[in-house]
């Protein structure tokens, strides 16, 4: 892969950056009563290329809760540790075709399941919370610091749980709790399945800024090795796994519409972060709470779709 000239990167950043800022589409997403109250003109944008250079616009330090972003790097330690196979067979790696908090896809996949063939995968909340729950672990503790270990080696730094957002989640995350049990009821979750619900909604409540969402992407872009910290947090055989999952379900409902617009695998959270990665190139995110009906980021989405098409970042066109 040709790595982008430095200046183009500014210079398409800040295009973007000022293309967007005034961009008033999209609401907050607020079946969370924390996410709500988030300033809905939070915008921040970072790109981090191979030599851990972050080149931004706007707001790199507010931090926003991760959400589901989190499921990419959940998935990334299961996979880690018990390799490609494991995520496959026992959630899958199939886009589901219903909603990412559905009960009928869970339906669903239980009427396939005897064929071997589930169809469903890691970043909808019920294939999520098994992921959750497949991280092993003596203790509840061991398998939270595994958690947001990941999460930490990914971004470069230690990141912390934003307490509010994960009480105000875990005062209203009844449908994930019925998630948990009926996937333990049909033998997806093989451990204490409150245990993996309440990890999962930690899990979602992590801080974050644009900066460490664009380094965790970039770790993504460069075979598992954080260009930042120049550790490498995974097996780079491995790495293509989490992208392909990506490509196939990291913008809910939209996932085919992203992958046609940019090609890139990528996944957004309710909390308005939305990270994509281009493989070899570089690792982008957006900060910004307004999400569209789909449950994505509108500034997000036109800001990083933007950038990566100045950069050539499309992994699907030739050169
Ligand atoms: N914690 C959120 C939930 O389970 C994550 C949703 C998301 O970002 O898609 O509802």
């Amino acid at each position: 892969a040709q790595a982008p000239v430095p200046a183009n990167i500014q210079a398409a950043v800040d295009a973007a950056f000022a293309k967007y800022k005034g961009l008033k589409e999209g609401k907050n997403a607020d079946y969370i009563p924390a996410l709500a109250k988030v300033d809905p003109n939070l915008f921040g944008i970072a790109v981090v290329t191979a030599d851990g250079k972050v080149y931004s616009a706007g707001d790199l330090k507010t931090e926003v809760s991760i959400q589901s972003i989190s499921k990419v790097f959940t998935m990334a330690q299961v996979i880690q540790e018990q390799g490609m196979d494991s995520i496959a067979k026992r959630i899958g790696v199939d886009a589901t075709g219903a909603r990412f908090n559905s009960i009928i896809a869970i339906e669903g996949v239980r009427t396939v399941v005897g064929t071997g063939a589930p169809e469903m995968n890691p970043l909808v909340n019920p294939g999520a919370i098994s992921a959750t729950s497949m991280v092993t672990g003596a203790s509840k503790d061991d398998v939270w610091n595994k958690i947001i270990g990941i999460h930490n080696d990914f971004a470069g730094r230690s990141l912390t749980v934003l307490q509010d957002v994960y009480k105000s989640e875990a005062d209203t995350n009844q449908r994930n709790q019925a998630i948990g049990a009926l996937m333990f009821a049909y033998g997806y979750i093989k451990t204490d399945w409150q245990q993996a619900v309440d990890l999962y909604t930690k899990q979602c409540s992590i801080g974050v800024n644009a900066k460490d969402l664009a380094t965790m992407a970039a770790t993504l872009a460069f075979g598992g090795k954080n260009p930042v910290t120049n550790k490498q947090v995974m097996d780079p055989a491995k790495v293509p796994g989490v992208l392909a999952v990506m490509a196939t379900a990291g913008l809910y409902d939209d996932s085919g519409k992203w992958l046609y617009r940019t090609g890139l695998p990528g996944k957004s959270g309710v909390g308005g972060g939305l990270i994509a990665v281009s493989p070899g190139k570089f690792g982008i995110a957006v900060v910004s709470p307004p999400l569209d009906d789909a449950g994505n980021s509108v500034r997000a989405q036109n800001a990083i779709a933007d950038i990566s098409n100045a950069l050539h970042g499309n992994p699907l066109s030739s050169p």
